[in-house]
């Protein structure tokens, strides 16, 4: 069976040797005569994986101990409630302060209004222009220091790799930089969290669902400060209360214990690799191929203002639209897949994370080139 280069935005190709070890897996997990699907989460052999699963992140990125790892349900949409339910009040406040940059963040904001007091620090949903160019809204990002943080405010809320726009936060600010030194940072790092080394130290939190660059849909990864939990709105579940879910190491209830386990292959096969920092070296020339031959004629482009446009989503247009099925339909042919952008946008988006080779790349590329030579 020929499996295609897949670019899908996530749920997102994964590597095939965690693939291959869960099939072989599948039935028998380290000889206890039992899939991991049909394990008690309370029972030695999944308190092993799980265990291993958060000791394994822990070292990837260098988690402090005075941070909590949850593995939660939900996804990051549902983060985006449980936040603000778990944090909004933690200065007794009730106010929080987001930086929108693009579709996510804005969804992030829309919820939070339902918890409290939330305002707009800064927000890129405008034309600007930079470095003598003209950038069109959500094609950039804020610069740090002109975003306006409330001296309120529980925390500072921005998403550092936008899947739909493919806007990057290449450096992520820090509270001292805010002005705000006791306002903590929480950061939606689902799609580039693993692509490269994120300091969280400077954090408050920070969440991902794991359906991009760590493992299957169903797993929310959610790394935070353990002084920050504790001040949960009374209306918040208690299955999303952290306070609930850290002191038992995500088996509050039930978690979502498969893909735990494939999260957790996927963790060794990074550090298989040589950890994030390998990745990012492969990341960077992933990147650096597709964004030098999108830049390098007029048939493609990227809108995305340069220093943040992202290594791990690539949206561009064709300069003639109405190529866009017959892109499509040849790009599936030659074995590429998962390029149509995202229906807000349209145009083409090219995910290329951490489980999707050099080699994938190379064929995007050949594909780019062939079908501009038939068509421009
Ligand atoms: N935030 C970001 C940055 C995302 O890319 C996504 C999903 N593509 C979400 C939030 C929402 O995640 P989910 O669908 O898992 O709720």
């Amino acid at each position: 069976m020929a499996r295609p280069w897949n670019f899908s935005a996530g749920p997102s190709a994964l590597p095939e040797p965690v693939l291959r070890q869960a099939a072989e897996e599948m039935l028998d997990w380290h000889g206890s005569g039992m899939s991991v699907m049909e394990m008690s989460h309370r029972g030695k052999h999944f308190v092993q994986i799980c265990d291993e699963a958060e000791q394994d992140l822990r070292d990837l990125m260098a988690i402090p101990d005075e941070y909590a790892v949850l593995f939660m349900q939900g996804g990051a949409t549902a983060e985006n409630a449980i936040v603000p339910m778990n944090l909004i009040n933690h200065r007794g406040t009730g106010a929080a302060d987001y930086v929108l940059t693009g579709q996510w963040s804005v969804k992030s904001q829309k919820e939070a209004c339902k918890y409290g007091d939330v305002a707009v620090a800064a927000t890129s949903g405008v034309e600007t222009v930079l470095d003598g160019k003209q950038q069109q809204p959500w094609t950039w990002v804020p610069p740090v220091d002109s975003w306006k943080v409330r001296k309120n405010a529980a925390y500072v809320h921005f998403c550092s790799n936008e899947t739909i726009g493919g806007v990057e936060f290449t450096d992520w600010p820090t509270p001292a930089q805010l002005g705000a030194d006791d306002v903590p940072l929480v950061v939606d790092a689902s799609s580039h969290f693993l692509s490269r080394p994120l300091d969280i130290s400077g954090t408050g939190m920070v969440y991902a669902g794991a359906q991009k660059n760590a493992g299957p849909a169903g797993v929310t990864v959610v790394m935070v400060r353990r002084d920050l939990i504790g001040h949960a709105l009374p209306i918040c579940p208690a299955a999303f209360d952290y306070a609930n879910v850290a002191p038992e190491h995500s088996r509050f209830n039930t978690p979502p214990t498969f893909a735990i386990y494939i999260a957790g292959l996927v963790f060794k096969w990074i550090k298989a690799q040589g950890g994030v920092p390998a990745l990012e070296r492969a990341n960077i020339a992933k990147a650096e191929l597709l964004y030098g031959y999108l830049d390098s004629t007029a048939f493609y482009r990227n809108p995305v203002h340069a220093p943040v446009r992202s290594r791990m989503n690539v949206p561009f247009i064709l300069s003639d639209e109405s190529l866009n099925d017959a892109f499509l339909k040849g790009a599936d042919e030659a074995g590429l897949t998962q390029l149509k952008g995202h229906k807000s946008v349209g145009g083409m988006r090219a995910s290329i994370y951490n489980a999707v080779p050099m080699e994938a790349v190379q064929a995007l590329v050949s594909y780019l080139k062939d079908f501009e030579q038939r068509h421009g």
